[in-house]
């Protein structure tokens, strides 16, 4: 086992594990030598960390937007991982809320946003200037929901990772395609690294770094 981040470890057969506040698992997971198993099929971040542990400066004490937040699976690994840092995590389905109320319950370092990423404003009161937006909302409108946040609420020099997605774009246009295009619509940031996941088909990582 090998520590590739702060807190977040590599298994074997390409697994990632970390290290959680309590034994109990929180999501079904395996809890192997009492440490959390995360899952890279399950989780984008993961796939991504994987291949590309760029949460450097971030990892332990960063703070983090995390738009679509969804029922909090992802959100409760980093969580773990961000053991002296917050994490406002934003969704929009009140369903999926419900799930993430109960895990930030029992986390100190989560605050859940009902709310709309597509309009970042509304959020203004809660949210301070982030280390990290990381954005896996599944959108059409992707690359300017993570320009408009980051535009706001990302400090200079700070990390945004967009997971995009082809087939929320374009059901028909061939994926690099979609994929150049929507990179090339995201603003005020340089790109470091594109990372296409392993377990996720049609999904490419967007590694970027705001301008100061
Ligand atoms: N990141 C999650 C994880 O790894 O556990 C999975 C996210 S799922 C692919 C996409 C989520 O984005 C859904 O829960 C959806 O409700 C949410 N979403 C879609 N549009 C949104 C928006 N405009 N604002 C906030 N959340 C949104």
């Amino acid at each position: 086992m090998k520590e590739i981040l702060p807190g977040l470890y590599i298994l074997r057969r390409d697994r990632l594990a970390t290290s959680p506040p309590s034994q109990e698992p929180l999501y079904g997971e395996k809890i192997v030598d009492g440490l959390r198993v995360w899952d890279p099929r399950r989780s984008k971040l993961a796939a991504l960390l994987l291949r590309y542990p760029c949460l450097e400066g971030v990892v332990p004490s960063g703070k983090v937007l995390y738009l679509g937040a969804a029922n909090g699976t992802t959100v409760s690994y980093l969580s773990d991982i961000l053991t002296g840092g917050m994490i406002y995590a934003v969704e929009i389905s009140p369903r999926a809320m419900r799930d993430l109320l109960l895990l930030a319950e029992q986390r100190e370092n989560i605050i859940p946003v009902l709310g709309d990423a597509a309009r970042p404003e509304t959020y203004r009161r809660i949210v301070e200037p982030v280390d990290l937006l990381y954005q896996d909302v599944a959108q059409r409108n992707q690359a300017e929901i993570a320009s408009r946040n980051a535009s706001i609420y990302l400090k200079p020099n700070g990390l945004m990772v967009v997971m995009i997605k082809a087939r929320s774009i374009d059901s028909t246009a061939r994926s690099t395609e979609i994929f150049d295009e929507e990179i090339r619509r995201l603003s005020g940031v340089e790109v470091l690294r594109r990372v296409d996941l392993p377990h996720h088909r049609d999904h490419v990582a967007v590694v970027t770094r705001k301008l100061r």
